[in-house]
């Protein structure tokens, strides 16, 4: 089950990589500027995990907060004008695990780069285009061979996936 939960998550991080085409069909939130008080963020020990998705991941914060919890994800580098769809699809996972680990659902999550932070709304239907992409990566999870999704170099450069890639574009 753990290998299951291990070979999801490296799918996911492909697949959130490859994601502008679900995006743009999907409509996804470009998330909005918001100010917070790092102060008030607290570690995670351990991953958290939804056994009837097999899905793992660990936020590396959470926020508690007026009865809410918010998961936050600490990206390195400037902010992008709007924060890419794989962070989108990563931080939405980040929200249905809280929600279903401790029963309450997180209005929004924050993606937080060194110079900007994002407040994404968890929307349902940002929660359904996610769930369309794990039910897609489950399909996929057996085949050799996953077809690239886009004609950017740029976005391969910036693959962490890149030498092991055999369609990387950089
Ligand atoms: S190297 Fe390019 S094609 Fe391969 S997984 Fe990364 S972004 Fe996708």
């Amino acid at each position: 089950m753990v290998y299951l939960a291990l070979v999801l998550l490296f799918l996911a991080i492909v697949f959130f990589w490859q994601s502008n085409r679900q995006r743009k069909a999907a409509g996804l939130p470009g998330g909005r500027v918001i100010y917070t008080d790092t102060r008030g963020w607290g570690k995670l020990e351990k991953p958290l995990f939804y056994q009837a998705l097999s899905l793992t991941g660990k936020p590396d914060y959470l926020i508690q907060q007026n009865g809410q919890i918010i998961p936050v994800e600490v990206k390195s580098g400037r902010a992008p004008a709007a924060p890419y769809d794989s962070h989108i699809y990563q931080l939405a996972s980040y929200c249905l695990l809280v929600e279903k680990t401790y029963g309450k659902r997180p209005p929004y999550g924050i993606i937080h780069y060194n110079d900007r932070d994002f407040a994404i709304d968890y929307t349902r239907e940002l929660e359904v285009s996610l769930l369309d992409l794990l039910a897609e990566m489950k399909r996929d999870e057996h085949k050799r061979d996953v077809a690239r999704s886009h004609e950017q170099a740029s976005r391969c450069a910036r693959c962490g996936f890149r030498k092991v890639c055999d369609q990387s574009l950089a």
